[in-house]
């Protein structure tokens, strides 16, 4: 049998089943009718897109799925963190223990019988540590009905079964039983982007994230790369995650941007990212107490690469809390939250870090810890699934329990009184961080608290769901398919025409920033943080109109 044969015949074997899938959009279109609070609050402000916004399949399905999977009984989706229970009963907003709507459960109530077809595997899971029953988990229940293709950046854009979810959830099981070589899966498997946008998609509760990325790192200590590949991993997990070395990196960089064509090719994207220049660097107090006692104390996770490239998310962060009355810890001690190399397979490092983390927060000593950065939150609140099996887990999943993005926490400290009206009404695009929506699931708090700002008007973007191919290193390993979707989310913000956008995650702000056009100059691109902390502050004013070319 040829390498790829099994996959081929499992692949069309899957294909959907017409009928069964057929019955069950009627089921999802009845759902729409009811309607959920998510697409009320879209078709809201699609008023504010000159162009008119055009609703993608991918974003027209998950809006049905998210009203046809939204629990029995489950109040609407406000933006409280145990409220965001979109496709499954996520009772906890972690990755920790997310209850899940599993296949046999979705059968029940609707008859569509998924249990049958949930993927049958001979993974074996004690030859693969502790991440073999979480992973077999992941592709048993798969139900091979692709709902998640169109939700697939990488599937968008190029084209094949094998680079969407369902293909690279075949890959991995036939891998992982030892019917398919792991370097015929390979290349489908680096052009995952992890963005999650599959489990978002998924009627059938696969949680892809614990399948790839325990993959990767099972994976890695096996994979043979060339020197050249290896020298960058080794630049990249040794500078990024540390904000000293990535600023004297960063230095010598811009040192050598006058020979960038004279480097191999595999150093160029990265060289291309470097900032052309950097923030002074900025030290943070131990504790910030507001003016007021206290209503509540919290921990600062401040992220490793943001501090370098955007000290002023983390300013802005504290100043939010203050403001609101809440006393911030920052820990001394911490380190980079261990996502990038969980990401890219460096399992170890990850471990590493998520233990240093362990150790340098006060878990019990504080009511939420605060991540301003999507991929750190939705990295922090993976800590069970890294450290699993190791004397470590269950204080990781004390950790992750606590885990808040800044825009979550701040809307569960009740009615906030509003910013000062700016002098004129503004509009603002709201551009959703993979990690932020998919990852953990928050996706309106952040536009319940812009829409707080008087006179202002919130676009959406059109393919909300879809990366805009930044997710960690991706756009340094896979540059030509980030660029697409890249130019895809920048030529969609831009075509708001909107005063500013508002982003809650840091990879995202510099991948666009670098494909914003020139009638959307990169100020105006703004971490969610800054532009709520700058209407507080009474200094978020329109920008300049631009001359019209
Ligand atoms: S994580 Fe993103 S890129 Fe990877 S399979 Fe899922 S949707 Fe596609
Ligand atoms: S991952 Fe989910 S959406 Fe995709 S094919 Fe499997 S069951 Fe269907």
């Amino acid at each position: 049998m040829r390498p790829t044969e099994g996959f081929v015949q499992e692949s069309s074997k899957h294909q959907v089943k017409s009928e069964k899938q057929r019955t069950h959009s009627a089921v999802s279109t009845d759902a729409r009718a009811v309607s959920t609070q998510e697409i009320t609050h879209t078709q809201a402000r699609d008023v504010c897109t000159p162009t008119g916004i055009r609703v993608g399949p991918s974003t027209s399905f998950i809006k049905l799925r998210a009203g046809a999977l939204h629990p029995p009984g489950a109040p609407p989706d406000t933006g409280a963190p145990a409220r965001h229970a979109i496709g499954r009963d996520h009772s906890l907003p972690t990755a920790s223990q997310p209850a899940r709507f599993t296949a046999g459960a979705l059968a029940a109530p609707d008859g569509l019988g998924f249990a049958d077809d949930r993927m049958k595997h001979a993974i074996s899971t004690a030859a693969h540590g502790p991440f073999g029953p979480p992973m077999a988990e992941a592709v048993h229940a798969c139900v091979h009905c692709g709902y998640c293709l169109p939700a697939c950046p990488t599937y968008q854009v190029l084209g094949q079964e094998m680079d969407s979810p369902r293909g690279r959830i075949v890959l991995m099981k036939q891998v992982l039983e030892g019917t398919l070589p792991a370097a015929v899966a390979q290349p489908h498997l680096d052009a995952c982007l992890g963005c999650l946008s599959c489990e978002t998609a998924c009627p059938s509760g696969v949680v892809y994230r614990d399948l790839i990325s325990p993959y990767r790192a099972l994976q890695e200590p096996a994979r043979v790369r060339p020197w050249i590949e290896r020298m960058k991993r080794f630049v990249l997990l040794q500078t990024v995650p540390y904000p000293a070395r990535f600023r004297l990196a960063a230095r010598l960089g811009r040192l050598a941007a006058p020979f960038t064509r004279l480097l191999p090719a595999t150093f160029r994207p990265m060289m291309n990212m470097l900032p052309a220049a950097l923030p002074p660097a900025t030290r943070w107090k131990a504790v910030y107490r507001p003016a007021g006692p206290p209503r509540a104390r919290v921990a600062l996770h401040l992220g490793c690469v943001q501090q370098a490239l955007d000290p002023e998310i983390n300013d802005a962060t504290i100043s939010l809390l203050l403001r609101h009355g809440v006393e911030v810890v920052v820990p001394a001690g911490q380190e980079c939250c261990g996502a990038l190399g969980w990401h890219i397979g460096a399992a170890d490092d990850a471990r590493a870090q998520a233990r240093q983390n362990l150790a340098a927060i006060p878990v019990s000593e504080v009511d939420a810890i605060i991540s301003n950065a999507a991929g750190c939150g939705s990295g922090l609140r993976e800590y069970p699934l890294i450290l699993r099996g190791t004397q470590w887990e269950s204080e990781a999943r004390a950790l992750a329990a606590k885990v808040r993005d800044i825009c979550e926490f701040l809307v569960t400290l009740g009615p906030l009184d509003p910013p000062p009206r700016p002098a004129q009404p503004l509009t603002i695009a709201y551009q959703d961080a993979c990690h932020l929506s998919h990852g953990q699931r928050v996706r309106s708090a952040p536009r319940q608290l812009l829409e707080l700002i008087p006179g202002t008007t919130l676009c959406e973007l059109p393919n909300p769901d879809i990366c805009c191919g930044s997710a960690g290193t991706y756009n340094i390993d896979q540059p030509a398919t980030a660029a697409i979707l890249g130019q895809r989310k920048a030529s969609a913000i831009a075509a708001t025409h909107a005063d500013f956008a508002a982003s809650g995650n840091i990879g995202c702000l510099t991948q666009l920033r670098a494909h914003l056009p020139a009638s959307f100059p990169p100020h105006r691109l703004l971490h969610t943080a800054v532009l709520l902390n700058r209407a507080w502050n009474g200094t978020l004013t329109a920008p300049t109109p631009q001359p019209v070319s």
